[in-house]
């Protein structure tokens, strides 16, 4: 099979893990062509992040200590991963020209004290460039034959759109076919470095948080891939998150459809986008461990199984929510106030997660992230008070959950369900949207309710006997 392989910073947090992850793809790579994808070595990037603030705050000795931290950090983990002498040599090396390459960067955006959006891409992207050495050196060192390459290098080819760029697939598919092409021919295991790619003018791009999972669906629909894994320190997707239900269990087949939503709510974060790149080839796709590689994780496909089609699949929970509701005023039912009120929100850049209002007009709830709550309010406030709205409520500590899989669609009866397991564990329900795919029911609860709904709703759908 060909395989796009990608691996999160998780994964490579320590010597022990880049080891055993390489030893993973040897393994792997006997019986099948791997291309692997990684992130930035675990925490790396919020540190990058992390130095373009203190420049733009002018705290120049806090750059340079976090730099070095990094850049020793990066050192240690070569020194430590690889056993072959000249294989280390030639890791060092090769990280002293990254390394001084970074340097460089981060001494002129000191001097200028300032990070544009295109300069912070750029300096986000160092994570991925020095991370993908350090795993093709350790196959190197298991006596296979590696090549990292970059992002750009590879031949991701992208919009200008920096901090959330998109791929300008047909470009970029000629250059990677190309690219991986002649290394997979020769029996070289490619190991791309994730997250970012290059604008047609060579600026380098990122794809924005997350965005290794982006880079590896993007490969694996330029190179025809068979499957590809996103492998990281969880088995898959499952029916609850463990920390809230004991007895939660792995979802062993899921459709695109049902990972999309999941992955918006569940505890494996991935890149919104990621999916995008599959659904016209239909690649499959696995969600596994890379430390439990027994374990077959969850496979995502266009049509799962029959046997695995049931109504509902898994409750989660999206927590450190606000709900704000809008009540009263004449004008409220005139024809563009629900435009007016979301003008207002997107114009101080906050996201609205959910909404709902009802027939009558009379009120509008909206949820947003708790930490944007005060600055939505006040804005709403400032705007509309007295005029279009006569009460706005706030209640900061909310979370939506949401009951997810396609087998809701034209069932009768799940909403009764759903509903009276809130009931059971007497637990008030502020706000319900569902969507008209039905294939998420989500409601709103104060926070502290959350466990024992959850709980609730997954004793309810016997998700623990789902496998
Ligand atoms: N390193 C990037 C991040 O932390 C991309 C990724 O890990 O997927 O967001
Ligand atoms: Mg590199």
């Amino acid at each position: 099979m060909k395989l796009v392989l990608k691996f999160g910073g998780t994964s490579l947090g320590s010597p022990k893990d880049i080891n055993s992850v390489a030893r993973t793809v040897a393994s792997f790579s006997k019986d099948n062509e791997i291309v692997v994808v990684c992130s930035a070595v675990d925490g790396v990037t919020d540190e990058l992040i992390l130095i373009s603030r203190m420049i733009e705050q002018r705290k120049k000795d806090d750059v340079n200590v976090t730099l070095n931290k990094l850049i020793l950090r990066h050192r240690s983990l070569a020194n430590k991963t690889i056993k072959n002498s000249e294989i280390k040599k030639q890791l060092l090396e090769k990280l002293n020209t990254d390394v001084s390459e970074l340097q460089e960067l981060v001494r002129g955006l000191a001097l200028l004290k300032e990070v544009s959006a295109r300069s912070l891409d750029y300096l986000i992207s160092f994570g991925e460039r020095l991370s993908d050495d350090l795993v093709s050196y350790a196959l190197q060192d298991l006596k296979k034959k590696s090549t990292a390459l970059n992002g750009k290098e590879v031949g991701i080819v992208t919009d200008s759109n920096f901090g959330e760029s998109r791929p300008l697939m047909d470009t970029t598919r000629i250059r990677i076919s190309k690219t991986l092409g002649s290394l997979l021919s020769k029996k070289i295991i490619p190991v791309v470095g994730g997250f970012a790619g290059a604008d047609q003018h060579g600026n380098i791009t990122t794809f924005g948080r997350g965005g290794s999972d982006y880079t590896a669906t993007i490969i694996a629909s330029c190179i025809n891939a068979d499957e590809v894994w996103l492998m990281s320190d969880v088995d898959g997707l499952m029916t609850a998150d463990p920390r809230l239900v004991k007895n939660a269990r792995l979802l062993k087949e899921v459709s695109y459809a049902e990972a999309i939503e999941m992955a918006q709510f569940g505890a494996k974060q991935i890149h919104p986008k990621t999916f995008e790149p599959l659904l016209s080839k239909k690649i499959p796709m696995r969600i596994r461990s890379t430390f439990d590689v027994k374990n077959d994780g969850t496979l995502v496909t266009s049509s799962p199984s029959t046997a695995t089609k049931k109504t509902v699949k898994c409750v989660s929970a999206l927590r450190n929510i606000g709900l704000m509701d809008l009540s009263g005023g004449i004008l409220f039912a005139a024809p563009g106030s629900a435009a007016k009120i979301f003008t207002i929100l997107a114009e101080k850049n906050i996201n609205v997660l959910m909404v709902s209002s009802n027939p009558s007009e009379a009120s509008i709830s909206i949820i947003v992230k708790k930490p944007d709550l005060a600055k939505a309010v006040n804005a709403l406030e400032m705007n509309l008070l007295g005029k279009m709205v006569k009460k706005i409520e706030a209640t900061p500590n909310a979370s939506i959950i949401a009951v997810i899989g396609s087998g809701m669609k034209g069932t009768v009866g799940i909403a009764a369900k759903v509903f009276s397991a809130a009931q059971k564990r007497n637990v008030n329900v502020m706000m319900i949207a569902q969507g008209s795919s039905e294939l998420n029911l989500a409601f709103v609860v104060k926070d502290s309710d959350c466990k024992s709904v959850i709980q609730s709703l997954h004793e309810e759908f016997q998700l623990d006997k789902i496998n």
